[in-house]
């Protein structure tokens, strides 16, 4: 069996700058999974919340940097209740959300929105402040 010796994480650049803005160690989190089974927006996320952390701790912040799910969470800090080490993973998702946006990934384009007169203004409003650099 062949083995690739990745880089560590512990220096990996973007991993440092999720902990820098979220103020978590992402390190702590041993994967009990308890994060995914109480998160009532997990259905919807293409990575579960432990999988973030998981993702994290390899150094693959690309995965995370391309996924839906820091869009999905609802910051509802469910996870961090049920979190045993108190892991503030709504924290980590707007780390990541914030390094998607600078690096102007945009989730939605304002102008393929679809009936925007219909729209009462302040949904748009906060749809474009959450979703657009
Ligand atoms: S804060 Fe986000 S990840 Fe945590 S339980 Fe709520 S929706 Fe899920
Ligand atoms: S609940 Fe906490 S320790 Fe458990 S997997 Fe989620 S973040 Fe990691």
């Amino acid at each position: 069996m062949k083995y690739t010796i990745k880089e560590d994480p512990h220096k990996n650049e973007l991993v440092q700058k999720v902990m820098e803005i979220s103020g978590e160690n992402i390190f702590s989190c041993y994967q009990c999974g308890r994060c995914s089974s109480g998160c009532p927006m997990a259905e919807f996320m293409d990575v579960l919340p432990n999988q973030v952390f998981m993702f994290l701790q390899e150094g693959d912040v690309d995965t995370l940097l391309n996924a839906k799910t820091p869009w999905i969470c609802a910051a509802c800090f469910t996870c961090t209740v049920r979190c045993p080490v108190g892991l503030d993973l709504a924290a980590v998702m707007e780390a990541i959300r914030e390094l998607q946006l600078r690096k102007n990934y945009d989730y939605v384009d304002p102008y393929k929105v679809e009936d925007r007169e219909e729209l009462p203004p302040i949904a748009l409003v906060s749809n474009f402040r959450k979703f657009t650099p």
